[in-house]
């Protein structure tokens, strides 16, 4: 089977937009954007043995994929619109591209998010998506935001991520009903997409949390400026997490990555709004610390127990290339 005839069979779903000129097919897909409206475009890419077990289920693959990606419209209060997808395949494998394209166009679908270009070669197995969405002009949620006397807030539950990656390489044990959640949360997290459209207009910073609280709390303080003081005792944890000794569920929801929630600041007299949202079932999310002038010259992110400093473990999130 050529390319093209694979690009036709898997990878050309109907038209979802009015604003979709050309989709797959042509040199370049053609997309109109209203006039109060700006593009929101960010890309992620996944490799076999880095990013998901080599022998990963291909639907698990495409949600994963999917997911991470979006997660950062979310991030910037986004609606999805368009998904263009890098595939790199190391033979044409059709049971594989059946279950990889139901499993994504079928988010593709659900999100209002339309496949609309590629490329695809061969080679090692390796998968790398592009989000398009669209934001209103006027407003943009950003990491360079945050001010003092700002609360911060974290949407759902952190360090199952990091449960989940544990549970899969065989180094903790879950009880059966952990053990399914787990699985969902590594393979279909949710992204906050909804948060963040509601978030827009009353939140001040937001970021996801894709590479461990921590460390993406810490691109917030260094963006804006500012110190945080995180209390360790409000992090929000799932009761897989609350399964393993408390320690260990901490480091989880500090450094693990792959939560996919939002982490946002707040100027008190929004709070209300948001508590609202959360009444409504429009989102769930909890204070876990403030924004506070930068003691030093470093922005930095503090960590408190019970009003004391307490010191958070070293390693805080996941780099490529780190040494
Ligand atoms: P070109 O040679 O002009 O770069 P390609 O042969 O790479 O075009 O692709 C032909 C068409 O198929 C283009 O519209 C491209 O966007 C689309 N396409 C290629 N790979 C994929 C894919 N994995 N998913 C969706 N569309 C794809
Ligand atoms: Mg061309």
């Amino acid at each position: 089977m050529t390319e093209f005839a694979l690009i036709g069979r898997y990878f050309q779903p109907p038209p979802m937009h009015a604003e979709t000129i050309k989709g797959v097919g042509d040199d370049c897909a053609l997309v109109e954007l209203a006039a109060h409206q700006r593009l929101a475009v960010s890309m992620d890419t996944l490799v076999a043995g880095r990013h998901f077990p080599d022998a990963a289920a291909p639907a698990d693959i495409a949600r994963r994929v999917f997911c991470t990606t979006i997660s950062d419209l979310a991030a910037v209060g986004a609606e999805p619109r368009w998904l263009t997808l890098g595939l790199t395949l190391p033979t044409v494998d059709h049971p594989w591209l059946a279950a990889f394209s139901q499993s994504l166009l079928g988010l593709c679908a659900d999100y209002g998010c339309e496949l609309i270009g590629g490329d695809t070669t061969q080679g090692p197995l390796s998968i790398t998506a592009q989000v398009h969405g669209v934001v209103s002009s006027e407003a943009f949620l950003r990491r360079d935001a945050a001010r003092p006397g700002d609360q911060l807030w974290v949407t759902g539950t952190l360090g199952d991520g990091a449960a989940a990656l544990a549970m899969l390489q065989g180094a903790c044990d879950f009880s059966g009903a952990h053990q399914g959640y787990l699985h969902q949360r590594f393979y279909c997290p949710r992204p906050q997409i909804i948060a963040g459209m509601h978030l827009l207009h009353h939140a001040h910073a937001a970021i996801d949390i894709s590479d461990g609280l921590l460390a993406d709390l810490q691109h917030i303080a260094t963006a804006s400026a500012v110190d945080i003081h995180l209390d360790i005792q409000c992090l929000p944890l799932s009761d897989a997490c609350r399964s393993v000794p408390l320690a260990l569920a901490r480091q989880w929801a500090l450094t693990g990555g792959d939560d996919y929630q939002l982490a946002f600041t707040l100027d008190p007299a929004q709070v209300p709004k948001v508590e609202h949202f959360i009444r409504q079932g429009i989102m769930t999310a909890a204070p876990i610390g403030r924004v506070v002038p930068p003691a030093e010259d470093q922005s930095t992110v503090h960590c408190y127990l019970q009003g004391r400093p307490w010191s958070a473990p070293s390693r805080r999130g996941y780099q490529h290339f780190a040494p």
